[in-house]
C-alpha cells in the first residue's frame, strides 16, 4: 500500500469517527450484566439499544472501538507514519529500510488496512 493510500484511510477513519462521535466520542455498556446490548455515549445518548442484536460480544467490542479509540488510532498512526516519512519521499531512513515498502513500522499500519505485503 501506497503512503498516500495509506493517509487517505487515516482520514477516512477520523472522518467517519468525528461523524459518529460529535463532542461525545465515548461510548460504554451503562449496565452491561442485565443491558448488554445497550450502549450509550457520554452524553447517556443512546448508541445501540438492548435488542437481539448486537450480542454480548459484539456489543462489549462496540463499546471498546468507540470514535475516542478511532481517533486516537489515528493520531498514533500519524505519528508513526510521520517519524518514518520525514526524511524523504520514498524512503524510510529512519529505520534504515530503505523504500518504505520495506519499512516494517510503515507496513504495520498498512495492515490494519488489509495491506499484508509489507
Ligand atoms: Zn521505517
Amino acid at each position: 500500500m501506497d503512503l498516500e493510500t495509506l493517509r487517505q484511510h487515516l482520514d477516512e477513519d477520523e472522518r467517519v469517527a468525528l461523524a459518529a462521535g460529535g463532542d461525545s466520542p465515548n461510548w460504554h455498556q451503562p449496565d452491561p450484566e442485565r443491558e448488554h446490548g445497550r450502549i450509550e455515549d457520554d452524553a447517556a445518548d443512546v448508541v445501540t439499544y438492548d435488542e437481539s442484536a448486537p450480542s454480548e460480544a459484539q456489543a462489549a467490542h462496540i463499546s471498546r472501538h468507540d470514535p475516542a479509540r478511532v481517533l486516537r488510532w489515528v493520531k498514533a498512526a500519524r505519528q508513526i507514519l510521520e517519524r518514518h516519512t520525514r526524511s524523504s519521499p520514498t524512503s524510510c531512513y529512519h529505520c534504515a529500510r530503505g523504500r518504505y515498502e520495506d519499512c516494517p513500522d510503515v507496513a504495520a499500519v498498512a495492515s490494519v488496512y488489509g495491506d499484508t505485503d509489507g
